[in-house]
């Protein structure tokens, strides 16, 4: 595993939720950090505790635009990646995916850089294997309301795999599983998020479907960890390898268990299934725990506390009242 202190890191989509956990490690591991965002699902709130820190520097830059910077090793994390976002614009999603990709790749070429793309298990589609293995090549529709994010990340992966075999360039691949915690977007529709927001004002809680459909949700801080395992590897790995808890709950389990630690009242209610919400997801770990020597600390009650913590906080501040008149978020 390779040294990071000391080097220039630059985080696009930095000032995002991963982003932010992101440069706040890099910065305390001795790096420093250029983070680049447009902000188009973020503010930035999420970063201004580390402005004051010479070592960190906020770019505002749009990815699908090339970027002129001298840096030893880039994270590609720059995408929207909540439903509710990657579908607002969903022709600039399949851009930023791929024109970003293009342009980080063709930074790291120039500069001789190590890359790292910010993947997800949505290339998996609405799986038909259970769990799913990297080896896994998904069931995903081409057409569909959710195709800009799953093609557009698809389409990524194999830019880097290209600029690999064709150029030389190091770079490393995680395929990200469902992740939460504190900073989430408050309004940006995630499950956790909006759960727990509606736990706390004591709304109804939205499950779509019939709550039956899974996922396996990943604390922040375990996944930041993963990154930076897989980035200091060897060369000659470069993943795909999966990042995310495989311990598996169904929606309704999550809404009950927000509701049991918020002490909250709100009832649940049942709303239409979005068009092609994959059933069932989990990470098959074996190549990260293999490769990385990782695997999820954090139990799914435990990490659910934290974002808890945090979303009172921010509601005690008036702050997502105070977005929302402000119609910023
Ligand atoms: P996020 O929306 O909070 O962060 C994405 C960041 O990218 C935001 O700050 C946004 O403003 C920025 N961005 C979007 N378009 C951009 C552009 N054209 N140029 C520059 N910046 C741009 O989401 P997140 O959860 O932090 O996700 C980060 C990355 O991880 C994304 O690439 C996402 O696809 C991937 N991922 C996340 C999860 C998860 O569960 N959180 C799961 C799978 C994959
Ligand atoms: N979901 C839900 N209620 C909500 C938001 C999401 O039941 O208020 C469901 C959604 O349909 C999906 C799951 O929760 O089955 C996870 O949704 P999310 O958008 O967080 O992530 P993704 O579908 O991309 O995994």
């Amino acid at each position: 595993m390779t040294q990071i202190s000391g080097k220039r890191v630059l985080v696009a989509g930095g000032a995002g939720f991963l982003g932010s956990h992101l440069c706040e490690t890099l910065l305390q591991q001795g790096c420093e950090v250029l983070c680049v965002d447009n902000f188009f699902s973020s503010t930035r709130r999420n970063v201004e505790h580390l402005i004051a820190d010479p070592r960190f520097e906020l770019m505002r830059h749009d990815v699908t635009f090339p970027l002129y910077v001298a840096v030893d090793e880039i994270f590609n994390l720059a995408c929207p990646a909540s439903p509710v976002h990657y579908q607002f614009d969903p022709v600039q999603t399949t851009k930023t995916s791929v024109i970003g990709a293009i342009n980080m790749l063709g930074l790291a070429k120039r500069v001789k850089a190590k890359v790292f793309q910010a993947s997800t298990s949505e290339v998996y589609g609405d799986p038909t294997v259970h769990p799913q293995p990297e080896s896994y090549w998904g069931n995903v529709n081409p057409i569909g309301f959710r195709s800009c994010y799953d093609e557009g990340k698809r389409c990524a992966e194999t830019l880097f795999f290209d600029y690999h075999r064709q150029h030389g360039l190091q770079v490393k691949v995680a395929r990200i599983f469902n992740t939460y915690g504190p900073r989430m977007h408050p309004h940006d529709g995630r499950v956790v998020s909006n759960f727990i927001v509606q736990a706390l004002k004591g709304e109804n809680i939205t499950i779509y479907g019939e709550g039956s459909q899974t996922r396996s949700f990943c604390y922040v801080d375990d996944l930041i960890d993963g990154f930076l395992r897989l980035m200091a590897t060897p060369a000659d790995v470069t993943g795909p390898v999966n990042l995310g808890n495989p311990n598996e709950f169904t929606i309704r389990e999550l809404a009950e268990m927000v509701i049991e630690l918020t002490g909250s009242r709100s009832r649940l209610v049942f709303e239409r299934l979005p068009s092609d919400d994959p059933k069932q997801r989990r990470p098959d770990i074996g190549q990260a725990t293999a490769v990385l020597g990782w695997r999820p600390r954090t139990q799914l009650r435990e990490g659910l506390q934290k974002t808890i913590g945090y979303f009172e906080a921010l509601l005690a501040q008036g702050e997502i009242f105070k977005r929302e008149r402000a119609g910023v978020l």
